[in-house]
């Protein structure tokens, strides 16, 4: 039985069980075999019945099909955080001696990753702007791996992905994106050239703050090192009930985008309006091929007249706070993120204006949430 076939049975037996919906949680570590031959062609690759949880489980599986269709891949994995889908996902595929190249303003902790751990194992790390990606063809010659964000953590910054994969392609360089800004739902990265998507699920797709998941898509064969390799060895696997809570947000996702798209919009019509905003970063349609809407993850650069402390004191339906893409709306100013103690950050090595403020605008009444940031913004400012 292959693996598609092995859910599909599953989810026709629950629904003769009873008519059921959503996927059942499957909240078993292992799965017996009806006979020593039926284990034996399973262990020696002749089906592929889940065996451990570790490695496979029809709960996991489902949410993983959800995934691999909303980002028009072939196959997906879902992982126990975003970290463990980064960390998983490039370990698969570096060894000492390859070179990565990567984009300035990435995630915090995939350029720790990059620094404390790939480094030392002699991976060869170089960060670019988003700028040079595009504008360079040769800077990806004799590059094993790019690692893209698009738009990038804090700045926001776009990159034309066809045009990035289309160098990428000539020098023979995988190339991976983290697309949780875009949720699979404002971009497809995979349609316009990029090998690998990773995601924190945690973000949009989980939707309610209340799971911390990551997943995989690409190909089959990319999907099968992956799986082959660092799922079984270093064991990162996404619960069964995470995989539930996932599958759930899966349902809802288009309509939560829209709803953070058009609070997005009118923020952006309005704030540029306001004297004390020097930068709105907040990428939407047109900004770049492939970007097909505006989610709810922007950052705005205050000017010198804003004290962000006050700013972010007097706001109420904003709580400070990390992470972002669930119903609450939240602000992270990027002061607290320059002054983040222990091992240098990305914020801290590439430069972030301590007067930018990422705002994560949730599912809450726009006119609530706009006159919040309103009101702070007139009681932190000198104009
Ligand atoms: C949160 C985040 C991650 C890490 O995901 P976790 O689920 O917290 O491990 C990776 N990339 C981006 C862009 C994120 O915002």
């Amino acid at each position: 039985m292959t693996e598609d076939t092995a859910l599909a049975t599953l989810l026709a037996a629950t629904h003769g069980a009873g008519g059921a919906v959503t996927p059942p949680i499957v909240q078993s570590s292992l799965f017996t075999f009806d006979s020593y031959q039926d284990f034996a062609d399973r262990m020696a690759g002749q089906t592929s019945a889940p065996v451990y949880t570790r490695v496979q489980n029809p709960t996991v599986a489902a949410f993983e099909q959800m995934m691999a269709q909303a980002e028009q891949g072939e196959a997906a994995i879902g992982f126990a955080s975003g970290m463990a889908a980064i960390s998983s996902t490039l370990l698969a595929f570096v060894k000492p001696g390859s070179r990565v190249a990567c984009v300035e303003h990435v995630y915090p902790d995939a350029f720790r990753l990059m620094e404390r751990l790939l480094r030392p194992f002699g991976v060869e790390v170089n960060y670019h702007p988003v700028s040079a990606f595009e504008n360079n063809p040769e800077l990806l010659a004799g590059v094993d791996i790019a690692y893209l964000e698009s738009p990038s953590s804090n700045m926001m910054e776009v990159m034309n992905l066809p045009r990035v994969t289309e160098h990428a392609k000539r020098h023979g360089t995988l190339t991976m994106i983290d697309n949780s800004w875009a949720a699979g739902v404002f971009q497809q990265p995979l349609t316009l050239g990029v090998d690998i998507v990773l995601h924190s699920a945690s973000k949009y797709i989980s939707g309610h703050s209340d799971t911390v998941a990551g997943v995989v898509v690409s190909s089959h064969d990319h999907i099968t090192r992956i799986r082959d390799l660092t799922v079984p060895l270093l064991g990162a696997k996404l619960a069964p009930f995470e995989a539930f809570l996932l599958s759930r947000g899966m349902r809802t996702l288009v309509a939560r985008m829209r709803q953070h798209e058009a609070t997005a919009n009118r923020f952006v019509d309005r704030l540029s309006a306001l004297p004390q905003v020097r930068k709105i970063r907040s990428p939407g349609p047109d900004d770049t091929p492939g970007l097909t809407g505006r989610s709810g993850l922007m950052a705005v650069e205050f000017d010198d007249s804003v004290d962000v402390p006050t700013f972010c004191d007097t706001l109420r339906h904003f709580k400070l706070g990390v992470s972002w893409g669930g119903f609450e709306s939240l602000v992270m100013p990027a002061r607290i993120g320059l002054a983040q103690a222990g091992e240098q950050n990305s914020m801290q090595k590439f430069g972030v204006s301590p007067n930018l403020v990422r705002l994560n605008l949730g599912l809450e009444e726009a006119e609530d949430l706009w006159g919040d940031f309103a009101a702070a913004l007139a009681a932190a400012s000198q104009h």
